[in-house]
């Protein structure tokens, strides 16, 4: 699943490769999908869509937003997205299928489930988990989400009483941080998930912040982590410690086993002996 690095780098790669390029033919819905949700009928995908330009795309969490002369697309972050170049095959099953005049085409399609929304720029689209997004600063815009904003958003007394993981990455208190970007950022700082977050002392509250902001940053530039796969079907350069690529190999600082464990409706990957 895309988290908030892998969409950054989407909306990057989208930019840099589509804007300025536009869109021939939609095919909206084509292979059914229980869990992929549309905006009103896809039907109407094609005539909103067919004819505009690619103007630009941004990340807003873990989502991906494209943005024609008057039409918003934005894709929820279990829809994966793929560029394919104009000589070559498109997969045969997709949700979303945008062609652009070049003969180049962008695929959507959904893993377990996710949303493919597009509608009217002059619309407002209401969908509250797009609208947290849009509202809570990003980790990726340290000048917006500083040291002073993360520890006010500990000190809660709802959060207070949470774990790591249910601080960081549930609830959508920092949109686009997930489960899977999650471990790497408790590694680095030497945090366990189960950590209650009123335990933490002012130190480890900093390295935690430090390590969030760097290691996300770090994954943005290097396009993502490499547990998952960019708009060119390449997987990202940030090589993950706590992976399921890793588990029960040794922990690169102390050489013990890096440990899989259920928690939270969810794998965590730690390091029993870093991570106490
Ligand atoms: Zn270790």
């Amino acid at each position: 699943m895309i988290e908030l690095p892998e969409a950054s780098t989407l909306a990057r790669q989208i930019c840099d490769e589509l804007a300025g390029r536009r869109v021939a033919a939609v095919v909206a819905g084509a292979a059914p999908h229980k869990f992929a949700w549309y905006h009103g009928d896809p039907a109407g995908y094609a005539p909103l869509l067919e004819g505009e330009p690619l103007v630009s795309a941004a990340a807003h969490g873990g989502m991906v937003e494209v943005h024609t002369q008057r039409a918003v697309l934005l894709f929820q972050d279990g829809v994966n997205l793929r560029l394919h170049p104009a000589a070559g095959p498109v997969p045969g099953k997709h949700q979303l299928l945008l062609t652009f005049d070049d003969g180049s085409a962008l695929s959507a399609s959904v893993q377990m489930y996710g949303g493919l929304y597009a509608w009217d720029c002059r619309e407002t689209f209401e969908n509250p988990y797009y609208r947290t997004a849009l509202e809570k600063p990003s980790p990726l815009e340290p000048e917006q989400f500083t040291e002073a904003y993360f520890m006010q958003l500990l000190s809660s007394p709802d959060v207070q009483k949470l774990s790591a993981k249910a601080a960081l990455a549930t609830e959508q208190r920092i949109p686009g941080l997930g489960n899977g970007v999650l471990q790497d950022i408790l590694w680095k700082a030497r945090l366990s998930p189960r950590h209650k977050i009123s335990s933490l002392t002012v130190e480890e509250t900093q390295a935690l912040y430090v390590s969030l902001m760097s290691t996300l940053a770090e994954m943005s530039c290097l396009r993502g982590r490499d547990t998952e796969k960019d708009l060119y079907g390449i997987p990202g350069g940030y090589q993950t410690v706590m992976s399921a690529k890793n588990a029960g190999a040794p922990c690169p600082t102390c050489g013990s086993t890096i440990v899989k464990e259920a928690y939270m409706g969810g794998s965590v990957y730690t390091c029993l002996h870093c991570q106490q």
